[in-house]
């Protein structure tokens, strides 16, 4: 018999989930509550659905005080969820750095292209800022031969990343790095829940 994964509820919804697929929060030791991505920080852990509306009616609705006994200092809504999507680009552009690294990444509009023609396997990313003409271009192609594709980040700092000038899209080949950066990407998108987050 496969192993069960140990199973978590969400503090606002209630949804029963492995503890894989939910956002852990923990205390950190001055009691503030701190998103833990990994899941690895040490003590009790309080979890949402990877939905930033479940983190706000959690907040809103008491339950991370519930959770750690009233003990917890919690950070505003806007805040919290900030700090969430902080953290979760990070963990993106660490893994397209790692990819990229390893020569599993190929971008610019044309290389790209040629590559989405071809009908490979691999995850297009596209910058939230790519010219639309381009962007519809690129996506209906990569949809073709139902590549996974994501908006993630700027032309700007999608090129910084690479080391390179502006890019408004890249895919990330076939290589190990393909199922984390799906998994991680449909995570980030799941949170944002369609909806951009405001920087500031
Ligand atoms: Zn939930």
């Amino acid at each position: 018999m496969p192993k069960e994964l140990p199973q978590r509820s969400c503090i606002a919804c209630r949804q029963v989930l492995p503890k894989a697929s939910l956002l852990r929060f923990v205390q950190a030791p001055d009691l503030t509550l701190v998103p833990d991505l990994q899941g690895k920080l040490p003590g009790r852990g309080a979890y949402t659905c990877v939905k930033r509306s479940c983190v706000q009616q959690a907040l809103a609705r008491k339950q991370f005080s519930r959770a750690f006994k009233g003990n917890v200092t919690l950070p505003p809504a806007d805040e919290l969820v900030r700090q969430v999507v902080g953290f979760m680009e990070a963990r993106v552009t660490s893994y397209l750095a790692l990819a990229n690294k390893a020569g599993k990444i190929v971008s610019g509009n044309e290389q790209v292209m040629d590559f989405l023609r071809k009908g490979k396997k691999g995850v297009l990313v596209v910058a939230s800022d790519i010219s639309p003409d381009i962007g519809e271009k690129l996506l209906q192609t990569a949809r073709r031969s139902n590549m996974d594709c994501f908006s993630f980040s700027t032309k700007d700092a999608l090129g910084a990343l690479l080391g390179k000038g502006l890019r408004s899209a890249l895919i990330v080949t076939e290589s190990g790095f393909l199922d984390v950066i799906r998994n991680e990407m449909g995570k980030y998108r799941n949170f944002l829940e369609g909806g951009a987050i405001e920087n500031g």
